[in-house]
């Protein structure tokens, strides 16, 4: 099979085909080119490169990581599963990769303040962080009704020193944070820079945030090398707007290596309430970006759900949306059922609590264990732990699990 990388990609526009682009208010567009003429001279720079590395290494505790799951692969019953530990990164997950080259591109570009949109609270711990550790403000735009439920990451953000500024309009969600963010940042570009969660947003952000996150996957090539074969089989992660299955799919998109996104199907779609936006969506434009949209007949974007926050985004990135199109990985979907039995398995087998976001893509690693057979390995990109997820996991399905 011949593959191509998606190296050339987006083209000078933002955009991965069909997808992409950058369709925001006229006066936005001048400070997105300004982001992207400054991000295309320093993703070279080896001062900037350096700088970077060497906050992943001392900083982040990268390279993390792969580990061979053999009681988790023996109760799946096939294939090897080996899960990339980016749980194990300061801060507990894949987001800080990204967050900390915004936050240093920031500073590169003279920036003071880095301004950012969390739904639950995950994006702006990781960026109150690099914020805090970069000596930049940080105001972080939440809904009002997020702020309520997720008060340990609202306070986490407090003390590291970032203003989080409470979004009241609409659900008081999400999409609210997003619009507020992005008037906020309309009022101050010039001593602000929006630092986006994923690898979604008017172009150069999906590019930008991608690149930040091929470290995962360079690495995971690297630390497989080593073994027979020198190759997984088959890789899989979860897709809410898609920066850690990228960051691990980048680096093998021209390797005969098969590829799985597997994106939340919640209670079933029988029920409606799911966020399965590459499976059931088409194509829309949402917050600047065009890509597959779970949207209503009027173009509008539709209520989604998912047990795990972080994937319940009506929208996803536009490399995603063009790689369904050429085919060139596969997007598949576990339940919130399914995912709560792998959190339990990997918990109770392996030690390891992830995150229920992560636990979608380790739900459908035992399928596709099972449908490889023995001697064949699964690399599961482990993008985050969950302990952030055990009070409501107990709390709303503990019975099931003896507790
Ligand atoms: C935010 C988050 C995700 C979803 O975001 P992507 O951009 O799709 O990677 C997945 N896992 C964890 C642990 C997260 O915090």
């Amino acid at each position: 099979m011949e593959h191509r990388d998606n190296r050339s990609l987006p083209d000078s526009k933002g955009y991965f085909g069909e997808y992409g682009g950058s369709f925001v208010p006229p006066q936005l567009q001048p400070v997105l080119d300004e982001i992207t003429a400054a991000y295309l001279k320093i993703k070279d720079d080896p001062s900037f490169n350096r700088e970077l590395s060497d906050l992943y290494k001392h900083y982040v505790g990268r390279p993390s990581p792969v580990f061979r799951a053999e009681r988790f692969s023996a109760a799946a019953g096939g294939a090897d599963i080996y899960f990339k530990r980016e749980d194990l990164n300061h801060t507990g997950a894949h987001k800080i990769n990204h967050c900390l080259g915004e936050a240093l591109l920031a500073k590169r570009m003279g920036k003071r303040k880095l301004i950012a949109e969390t739904g639950a609270g995950q994006h702006g711990v990781a960026l109150a962080t690099a914020a805090a550790l970069l000596g930049l403000e940080c105001d972080i735009y939440m809904g009002e009704a997020d702020i309520k439920k997720e008060h340990p990451n609202v306070s986490r953000m407090r003390v590291l020193g970032a203003r989080v500024v409470p979004v009241a309009a609409g659900l008081g969600a999400l999409k609210e944070a997003v619009d507020a963010a992005f008037e906020a940042y309309l009022k101050d570009p010039v001593n602000q820079l929006y630092a986006i969660g994923s690898v979604v947003g008017p172009h150069p952000f999906p590019m930008m945030v991608r690149d930040f996150q091929a470290v995962v996957g360079r690495e995971a090539k690297e630390q497989f090398a080593a073994s027979p074969g020198g190759l997984p089989d088959a890789l899989v992660a979860c897709v809410g707007g898609g920066s850690n299955a990228l960051g691990l799919f980048t680096a093998f998109l021209s390797d005969d290596v098969a590829m799985y996104g597997v994106e939340p199907s919640g209670t079933g779609f029988g029920s409606g309430q799911h966020a399965a936006t590459l499976t059931k969506g088409r194509p829309g434009v949402i917050h600047g970006f065009k890509c597959y949209l779970l949207q209503e007949e009027d173009g509008s974007p539709s209520k989604v759900y998912s047990a795990a926050s972080g994937l319940d985004y009506p929208g996803v990135g536009p490399e995603h949306s063009y790689l369904k199109d050429t085919g060139r990985v596969s997007y598949v979907c576990a339940s919130d059922a399914e995912a709560i039995d792998a959190f339990f398995a990997l918990s109770r087998l392996e030690g390891i609590i992830p995150a229920i976001e992560s636990a979608h893509a380790a739900a459908y690693a035992v399928k596709l264990a099972k449908e490889l057979g023995k001697g064949k390995k699964i690399l599961v990109n482990l993008s985050g732990r969950g302990d952030k997820d055990v009070d409501f996991v107990i709390g709303k399905y503990g019975a099931a699990y003896g507790l």
